[in-house]
């Protein structure tokens, strides 16, 4: 068994580093909240004082924090120069993809094998060990990182080159996001012209309108499989990491100059569900309601629509 340092222990760190301690690895925690800590300690991982002490010595590193800015920063004070360059190291995290380029160069020239592996599925499929991880590095660095992955998760995928697995996590998210927000409006349609939802769901799921927002996660309560639409919205996946995602997705657009009206309409629709209409800690999916009531195209960002509850 491996000495693994886990930095990062939030939401999602602390079920990933449970289930590297819970297969036999030693695995020594390092989070700047306390509470993460305590979590990491229940959760059978050692609590190190510090990340440049956690990746002393050990035969891998994993990282799982919230933007490029913190991934950038740790591994530069923390595990470049600390950690034994034997070490294969991981960024699970959602970053950019040019960050994470940058920081897998940087690793490489300094003689460590470094892989992008952010992950999709929730905090439910972290705690579970059923995460699909897209893998972005060498061939080397990938087989060096995949038995460590595949603790963590059911899929474990070789998306390419450094930064691939980020390129991928973004694409998949930025269509997800767009079909997600085509579901709701059809969904709403469908209602105002007098189909039944349960009915219409029964004619799309087998008619060339099928799509997973709609058939495993639909935005209408009490149709389809049971969904955080069943839940009041609560739980799933937040609306503001899909809108965080959407905007890596337009950043990375705009660095190679690829035209994305959907992506871009998508983006526009949850910052203002996220952020101006505050539904950023509800699931996705609960994008509906601002399509529901009677929202108009040219409502202002500043002014939310009359009729839009959130509860
Ligand atoms: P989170 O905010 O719950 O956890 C991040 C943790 O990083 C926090 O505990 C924070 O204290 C810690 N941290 C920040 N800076 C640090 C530093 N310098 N040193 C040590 N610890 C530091 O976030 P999360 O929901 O666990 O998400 C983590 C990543 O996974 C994000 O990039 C997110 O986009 C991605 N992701 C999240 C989900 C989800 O459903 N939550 C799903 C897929 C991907």
């Amino acid at each position: 068994m491996a000495r693994v340092a886990f930095i990062g222990l939030g939401n999602m760190g602390s079920g990933m580093a449970a289930n590297l301690a819970k297969a036999g690895h030693d695995v020594r925690a390092f989070d700047l909240s306390e509470a993460a800590l305590e979590k990491a300690e229940k959760g059978g991982c050692l609590r190190a004082p510090s990340a440049a002490e956690a990746v002393a010595e050990v035969e891998a590193v994993v990282t799982m924090l919230p933007a490029g800015t913190h991934v950038r920063s740790v591994y530069e004070a923390s595990v470049f120069g600390k950690a034994p360059t034997t070490a294969i190291l991981m960024d699970c995290s959602t970053i950019d993809v040019s960050t994470a380029r940058d920081v897998i160069a940087e690793a490489q020239a300094a003689g460590y094998n470094m892989v992008d592996a952010p992950v999709s599925g929730g905090i439910a499929a972290a705690e579970a060990g059923t995460l699909t991880f897209m893998v972005g590095g060498t061939d080397k660095a990938f087989g060096c990182a995949e038995p460590f992955l595949e603790i963590m998760g059911k899929a474990v995928i070789h998306a390419g080159g450094p930064g691939a697995g980020q390129a991928a996590k973004i694409c998949n998210n930025m269509l997800l996001g767009a079909s997600m927000i085509a579901t709701c409006e059809t969904f709403v349609l469908a209602q105002k012209l007098g189909l039944d939802p349960q009915t219409f769901f029964d004619i799309a799921s087998q008619a060339s309108g099928q799509n997973w927002s709609m058939t495993s996660y639909c935005p209408v309560p009490g149709v389809g499989p049971e969904t955080p639409a069943d839940r009041n919205y609560d739980g799933g996946f937040a609306a503001a990491l899909m809108l965080k995602d959407l905007r890596l997705a337009m950043e990375a657009a705009r660095s190679v100059d690829s035209y994305t009206p959907m992506g871009s309409h998508a983006e526009e629709l949850y910052t203002r569900f996220a952020e101006a209409l505050g539904g950023g800690g509800k699931d996705f999916s609960a994008i509906i309601k601002m399509i529901d009531d009677s929202w108009q195209s040219d409502s202002s960002a500043a002014s939310p629509p009359p009729g839009v509850r959130l509860g």
